[in-house]
């Protein structure tokens, strides 16, 4: 009989961990989902873009795998003739610089060019040159993504790994998961709402940004929050040939979306003193201020054809932030023989999912060769919970 997996969650990352194991390595797979619409998961509110451009050497390595891999989604993920179009685009992103944190940039391209990455620092009239339509007016620098770098549909994604994996055997199972049945300190299996327990040699803990509270019954205090993260679609009249994923200095970020544009911030401090940046707040309760006050007059400075937008709509998803150092928890959970994780991931899952689906099935596989997978898996060995328990941080400096 082959080797039985429960997976708790069934969001981008729990359906690429159970692609890989159904499809590769032949396990028997039971992917748990207490919402199988994923009405509030963060795979279904993703702005789903994909860079090179991160401060830890692990990110560009797990980055670089999954892009070769969407390139190549079409034939990976299809069953029988159905195809998934993902509409990969790479316009790159274009990270821009005050004069006071220029280093900050230069270092980061080191980084960047010595694992492999494609980008280009800019000065002024170089970007000038190149995007006629930015006003550099008080930037020192921009970092540019010249390939390997954009955005794709992100549920098309997360569907199509959904539907290879159950191609490929794996069962989806609407049930919410309360705790764990142990002996010792091994995990058995996870036990139900209902009462029941589905047993497994191996559990895998996926669930987002709710990751901690089912940690939490094992003892464990992950770092692992849901903080919420708005969304404003706006349409402008303006022709920006070849605009990147832009990121102000400030954090406001804006990219093209179908005829239109997205662009978000990070949260506003609170008027009455409270958390800036609660845990879980109303996903119904965008905070259109945020627009108002800070999103647009940035948007307008930074390209003048932009003071003539207009707002469409607006949404809000959770990142599963880790506020330990903003970097995913993926690999086997130390004290607990049978329990893996991949959760956490900081506003950077959705594009890693394909390499950390790979990789941590590798690893319950133990066994580093995939069948039809013409990458080796990349390591996730920086990745391990085990930094927690440490205290080691792997600080991930560039969270949009
Ligand atoms: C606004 C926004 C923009 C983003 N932009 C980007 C981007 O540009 N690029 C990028 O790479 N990433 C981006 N992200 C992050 C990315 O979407 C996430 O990192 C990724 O989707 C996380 O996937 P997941 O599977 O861990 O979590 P989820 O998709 O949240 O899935 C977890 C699942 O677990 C289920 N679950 C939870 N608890 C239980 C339980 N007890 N029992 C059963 N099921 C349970 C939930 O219902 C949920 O479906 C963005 C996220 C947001 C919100």
């Amino acid at each position: 009989m082959s080797r039985q997996v429960v997976i708790v969650g069934a969001g981008v990352l729990g359906a690429a961990t159970a692609c890989f194991l159904a499809r590769d390595h032949g396990f028997e797979v039971t992917l748990l989902e207490r919402d199988t619409g994923f009405t509030r998961a963060s795979s279904s509110l993703s702005a789903s873009s994909i860079r090179q451009q991160f401060s830890t050497a692990v990110n560009i390595e797990l980055s670089r795998w999954s892009l070769a891999f969407l390139r190549r989604a079409a034939q990976e993920l299809a069953v029988g003739d159905e195809r998934p179009a993902l509409g990969l685009v790479e316009p790159g992103y274009l990270y821009l610089a005050r004069a006071g944190t220029q280093a900050q940039l230069r270092a980061a391209h080191a980084l960047q060019r010595a694992a492999g990455a494609d980008v280009a620092l800019l000065e002024p009239p170089a970007l000038r040159a190149r995007f006629p339509w930015l006003n550099t007016d008080d930037l020192a620098l921009g970092s540019l993504g010249l390939s390997g770098e954009g955005w794709f549909d992100g549920p098309a994604l997360h569907r199509a790994f959904l539907r290879k994996a159950r191609a490929c055997g794996a069962r989806l199972v609407r049930a919410e998961a309360l705790g764990f049945e142990t002996r010792g300190a091994r995990v058995l299996g996870v036990r139900l709402a209902d009462g029941a327990c589905v047993a497994a040699q191996d559990v895998v803990l996926c669930a987002g940004a709710w990751s901690a509270a089912l940690a939490a019954r094992l003892g464990l205090a992950w770092p692992v929050r849901a903080r919420k993260r708005d969304v404003f679609v706006f349409d402008s009249p303006a022709a920006l040939p070849g605009c990147p994923l832009l990121i102000d200095p400030g954090g406001v970020w804006c990219r093209p979306e179908g005829r239109g544009y997205i662009a978000g911030a990070p949260p506003r401090a609170r008027a009455d003193g409270g958390p800036g940046d609660p845990d879980e707040p109303d996903l119904q309760a965008i905070d259109h201020g945020l627009f108002e006050q800070v999103i647009w007059p940035a948007l307008a400075a930074r390209v003048p054809a932009f003071e003539a937008l207009r707002l469409r709509s607006a949404w809000a998803g959770y990142y599963e932030m880790n506020d330990f150092d903003h970097n995913g928890l993926a690999g086997a959970v130390p004290g607990w023989a049978g329990l893996w994780t991949a959760c956490g991931f900081s506003g950077h899952g959705m594009q890693q999912a394909p390499a950390v689906g790979c990789a941590l099935a590798a690893a319950i596989a133990d066994s580093p060769a995939t069948a039809a997978e013409p990458q080796a898996a990349p390591s996730i060995e920086a990745l391990s919970p085990q930094r927690l328990e440490r205290g080691e941080r792997l600080v991930e400096l560039n969270v949009i």
